[in-house]
């Protein structure tokens, strides 16, 4: 085993996840098909040397992105604003008013689309797994990866946001664009990644999915970058400490003075009881739901919501999951079958507990269970 950044081979397994859903975000049309979605195993690694974490039993070539794929979480108003404020923050740190923007890895052109229309910029999104219906007059997008066969297109800023957690040989994956960004030396280079350490330190468990195969510190990050060549001009948490954002430029001279220490190996000792405690606790507390009559729900059909039902509801005792995206409404939770409703429907459900997967959206969805005349009491996973 090497890690997937530095190639060291000084590696600790933190613990071993073992039949998860391959694919989270692809939400199925029956019980039983959703049942049988396919599964694999997490080896989850730390390495001792950049302190990158990654899945060792990652096998790429059951992987295959398609339409099929729905993560997108512009239904959610605190997403949107957070989407917003970071459009906002780089048009202005970086001047990118009336500009030429590249977005690796787009999606569906969710945020290509607000950093264009803030900004009047215009927009060439690249993703091999999206067709668009129409191109936007300030947006066009590209069914295909990015690499230096598109060294043409020229851009101020280059966006790649959620995607570096997907590819298994990170430096491969820059090597395929290298020439195309470092001719744009004059560019912004943006990158997003989760955070490793909001996982192993705040114990966000549920973000551990089969998806990602890499988990990226502070200092995996940085060194990623620094080893091929970026300038790093900044490196910040976002979202509530969920993400990590990096500012990057290609030309090298320009590097700030950024310093970012390798995170305490005593996070990394200590995550495996942790992990373990975490499972345990919340598998009893459901359990004690059901033994007390209590209908309970959860609320995300996102990535943590299906990592949690698949971790801790072994035994069947949850049967519905609140979601505010119509695209997944009425599907079904791979691995655990459980069906996705409304928080209009989730009023005849009438829960006594409804169990919300992300702090962040706490008070969003305290309100929509107001508005919708639900009282129950809410638990935070
Ligand atoms: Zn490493």
């Amino acid at each position: 085993m090497v890690c997937s950044v530095c190639h060291s081979d000084n590696i600790t397994v933190l613990t071993d996840i073992l039949d998860i859903p391959v694919f989270c975000n692809v939400l199925l049309k029956s019980r039983t098909e959703a049942l049988k979605a396919p599964k694999g195993d997490i080896k989850l690694c730390s390495c001792n040397n950049c302190s990158h974490v990654f899945n060792a039993s990652f096998k790429p070539e059951i992987m295959d992105y398609d339409q099929d794929y729905e993560n997108s979480l512009h239904f959610s108003s605190v997403f949107n604003k957070y989407a917003e404020n970071l459009a906002d923050y780089i048009i202005s740190k970086y001047n990118i008013r009336n500009k030429d923007i590249i977005d690796i890895g787009c999606g569906k052109g969710d945020f290509l689309n607000i950093i264009c229309s803030r900004g009047n910029n215009k927009g060439t999104g690249f993703d091999r797994s999206y067709v668009p219906k129409h191109d936007d007059k300030n947006i066009k997008f590209i069914q295909d990866f990015y690499s230096d066969k598109y060294s043409s297109y020229n851009a101020e800023l280059i966006l790649c946001r959620q995607v570096l957690e997907h590819i298994p040989k990170p430096g491969e994956f820059l090597n395929s664009f290298d020439e195309a960004i470092k001719s744009k030396d004059s560019s912004i280079v943006f990158f997003e990644v989760p955070n490793a350490m909001y996982t192993i330190e705040s114990l966000g468990i549920w973000d551990l999915i089969y998806e990602h195969c890499s988990y990226f510190t502070a200092h995996s990050l940085y060194s990623l970058f620094n080893s091929y060549g970026y300038a790093v001009l900044d490196l910040k948490k976002q979202f509530s400490g969920q993400y990590l954002s990096i500012e990057l430029s290609p030309d090298k001279s320009k590097s700030g003075n950024i310093s970012v220490p390798i995170p305490d190996k005593y996070l990394f000792n200590k995550f495996k009881k942790e992990y373990e405690s975490k499972i345990e606790y919340w598998k009893q507390v459901i359990a004690s739901q059901k033994s007390e009559g209590k209908k309970t729900v959860v609320w995300s059909a996102g990535s943590k919501g299906v990592t949690y039902l698949n971790l801790v509801d072994t035994e069947g005792y949850i049967n519905f999951v609140v979601d505010v995206s119509p695209q997944k409404q009425n599907l079904f939770v791979p691995g655990t079958g459980q069906q996705i409703i409304s928080p209009d429907k989730l009023k005849e459900i009438n829960p006594d507990t409804v169990i919300i997967m992300n702090p962040v959206y706490e008070l969003e969805i305290r309100n929509t269970l107001e508005n919708n005349g639900i009282l129950c009491k809410i638990l935070k996973a």
